[in-house]
């Protein structure tokens, strides 16, 4: 599946909608002008499969593109196997709902590193990913499935730990959570140079693909020297949305932009509106 714009929506059900059923929520989000919506199983996968195909048929109606984040509960480097196998399932679960949904992406927080060596981490997190991918493509998923850039330096999940499975793996893309980034850096990863050195990356072992094919977090963000404490609204915090979506623009990026604002729907309309008034 592929988007041929830059769309924008919340990660959830938005917080002012009347109805709280995702089914629903999706001509909400359409109302409020927005093109997308993440379903969020971070607490687990608990939608079914009678459900996932009614948000589908709704999502299909209004022309709403999905995305699933899967739950936080994953660690594909765990030093458990019985923890590692939960994990695999998780991301399959995952994977198979939001395709049940007709969605086009799913993203989760891969692993931690657990104090190892980064490139050890980089083989066990592929070893795993390479069957994830196979069990779904035998059964017959077609989802993009992404880790993602994650907001703490010690989880897995930095840019070119994303962008080398990429190209490693079939049906392997990244989620770029800018917002991550940003604090996994301590603050920095919050100029325009600094977001086009983001692209550039992407776009070198990607190519334009990787940049016709986006995945992309967003939010303000509270961080420390060891990176991500919460989430902000955006005009609350330091996060520089309007370069980023300069950034963006500037590069043709295409895909789903989610806003996990605290108030997500109100960043989503926010970043939305700015971006479309950019020449
Ligand atoms: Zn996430």
């Amino acid at each position: 599946m592929r988007i041929n714009q830059l769309l924008f929506g919340p990660a959830g059900v938005p917080i002012t909608s009347p109805v709280r059923d995702s089914a629903r929520a999706v001509s909400y989000v359409k109302k409020l002008g927005l093109g997308c919506m993440e379903l969020e199983f971070v607490r687990g996968v608990r939608m079914g499969s009678y459900t996932a195909r009614q948000v589908g048929e709704q999502a299909e109606k209004h022309g709403v593109v999905l995305s699933a984040h899967g739950p936080y509960y994953i660690n594909l480097n765990s030093q458990d196997k019985a923890k590692i196998d939960a994990s695999i399932k998780r991301v399959l679960d995952t994977a198979r709902v939001a395709s049940m949904a007709g969605g086009y992406s799913i993203t989760f927080h891969a692993a931690y590193y657990m104090s190892m060596p980064k490139d050890k981490v980089y083989e066990i997190v592929k070893s795993h990913l390479k069957s994830i991918i196979r069990t779904l493509s035998k059964a017959g998923v077609r989802i993009w499935v992404r880790p993602e850039t994650t907001g703490k330096q010690s989880q897995f999940g930095d840019v070119d730990e994303l962008v080398k499975l990429s190209t490693e793996l079939d049906m392997v893309m990244p989620c770029v959570d800018f917002a991550h980034l940003h604090a996994r850096s301590n603050g920095r990863i919050n100029t325009y140079k600094e977001f086009c050195e983001v692209l550039n990356r992407i776009e070198k072992s990607l190519g334009k693909e990787g940049l016709y094919n986006m995945h992309i977090h967003m939010s303000g963000i509270e961080y420390s020297s060891k990176g991500e404490r919460n989430h902000l609204v955006l005009r609350e915090s330091d996060m520089n949305y309007k370069d980023l979506l300069r950034a963006l623009k500037n590069y043709k990026c295409r895909g789903v932009v989610i806003s996990e604002s605290p108030n997500i729907e109100a960043d989503a309309l926010l970043m939305k509106k700015f971006y479309e008034k950019l020449k």
